[in-house]
């Protein structure tokens, strides 16, 4: 069998290899090109198709010839601009054959999608009155509602970023159902950096990129969502920017969303990248006690069950992470006492939600005592294990073998073992002795009490 034969049969098989829609978006594209001193070269018609496979998808596509073709041990996917008009592989014959046997040959993806509308779907709950405010997010939201009331442009782009889960895409939903109500002749486009990619993308196959660039330069507020995505991105970087560029010129509001800071996000040119700090860049912070437990108070007053209120400060308590987590587990707790038809305690709610709770517990680590201890008493790590007995290393031994004891799950013998193999009995011996020193002396009680803090936080 010829290399261009290999090919022949194992494109086919890419497409129970990957899902249909990966193939059909990315891998359907590929095209042999040569193969040569044990390297298989592919094509694609763009420089971002090249990019994505090579990024995604070149590790198992190279499995997958060594397993047809054992002399192949290298695999590299060139960009060659495709001559033939619309790229469409019905004309060639190595697809008719593949075509026969792929149980839906003309997928809906191949259709031009000119007239389907550009806007992905808002939330209609995500409103700024289900916005609860509190101090991590008191600037976004005030950001946020000043950009969707006003018809002059104050800051352009308005540039939210945050941790996942912490209300970013409520509040871009909330800006556009905003919009929509109170001034319906502003036209509104909200999607994410995903779908701006993805349609892009569709748009060069189907040489359309003239009508999809009226999309977005013909409306008056453009929202990005998790603008992150396009870093790295080349071509698609390149296309924003000037979309960007095009809309601030004819000031237009642009509002975008990211992970992080505009200097922080890798994989952007230098321009994009100071271009999307020239307007107001806000940070949402991660939450407090407070917020979480705001959260949970509004979401439960629309609920049809009652929660205690010790449950519900138990969850702000424990439940750190983000706010979809939180949510979720309101979500499970209420949906457990009702199928099960009981009321909410907090013995449920702990059973119910034992691995969520788990996974927000922070794990301290012997090793993480030993260098808080360590820097603390100012001695080195190393006299953790070391024998040293001078007392001013001694002490702060002991002080981290009561604090592993106390703050992590290892047994006497394991926490030995990370003290330079002391045996079990040392362990105990040292333990006991702050335990009695704490009990004696407050101020050295209130030294522990500190230590202890600082490693739970
Ligand atoms: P992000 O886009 O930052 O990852 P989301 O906007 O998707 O986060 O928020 C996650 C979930 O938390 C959503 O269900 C959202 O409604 C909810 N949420 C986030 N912040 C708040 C808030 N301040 N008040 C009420 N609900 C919130
Ligand atoms: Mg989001």
């Amino acid at each position: 069998m010829t290399p261009k034969d290999v090919w022949s049969d194992l494109k086919p098989s890419l497409r129970k290899h990957y899902s249909e829609k990966i193939y059909e978006s990315w891998l359907k594209l590929l095209m042999f090109e040569e193969f040569s001193a044990g390297r298989v070269y592919l094509s694609v018609p763009t420089r971002f198709l090249r990019d994505w496979i090579t990024n995604r998808y070149l590790n198992k596509l190279l499995t997958l010839w060594q397993e047809a073709m054992p002399g192949v041990h290298s695999l590299e996917v060139l960009v060659k601009a495709s001559t033939e008009a619309p790229v469409s592989e019905t004309s060639s014959p190595a697809v008719n054959a593949q075509a026969s046997r792929a149980p839906d040959p003309q997928p809906v993806e191949t259709r031009p999608e000119k007239d389907a509308p550009a806007e992905s779907r808002l939330d209609a709950r995500y409103t700024f009155d289900s916005f609860v405010v509190g101090k991590p997010n008191e600037l976004a939201y005030a950001a946020a509602q000043r950009v969707a009331d006003s018809k002059t442009i104050y800051f352009n782009p308005l540039f939210l970023h945050g941790g996942v889960g912490l209300g970013k895409t409520h509040l871009m939903h909330a800006i556009a159902l905003h919009i929509k109500e109170h001034h319906p002749t502003r036209k509104v486009l909200y999607m994410s950096a995903e779908q701006f990619m993805h349609r892009f993308v569709r748009a060069l196959r189907h040489k359309d990129i003239l009508s999809f660039r009226d999309q977005f330069r013909s409306v008056d507020v453009l929202m990005i969502d998790d603008v992150q995505f396009i870093s790295g991105k080349d071509s698609t970087q390149e296309e924003f920017f000037h979309t960007f560029n095009a809309l601030v010129d004819k000031k237009k509001q642009i509002i975008l969303t990211a992970d992080k800071s505009p200097t922080e996000l890798k994989g952007l040119e230098e321009r994009v990248r100071s271009r999307l700090g020239w307007g107001l860049v806000v940070d949402i912070h991660p939450t407090t006690y407070e917020l979480r437990l705001g959260i949970l108070e509004s979401k439960a007053e629309t609920l049809d069950i009652e929660i205690p209120a010790h449950v519900i400060e138990f969850l702000a308590h424990k439940i750190t992470s983000n706010i979809r987590e939180l949510e979720g587990a309101l979500n499970r707790i209420v949906a457990h006492a009702t199928l099960v038809g009981q009321k909410i305690t907090l013995d449920s709610t702990q059973a119910v939600l034992r691995d969520i709770l788990r996974a927000n517990e922070k794990i301290i680590t012997i090793e993480d005592i030993q260098k808080h201890v360590a820097e603390h008493y100012n001695v080195r790590v190393s006299d953790m294990h070391s024998n040293r007995r001078l007392r001013v290393v001694a002490r702060p031994r002991q002080i981290a073998m009561y604090l592993s004891k106390k703050l992590t799950s290892a047994s006497l013998p394991e926490i030995g073992r990370k003290f330079g193999g002391r045996d079990h009995t040392t362990i105990m011996h040292g333990v006991k002795k702050i335990e009695d020193l704490v009990s004696e002396d407050s101020a050295f009680a209130e030294d522990i009490y500190m230590l202890e803090n600082i490693l739970k936080k």
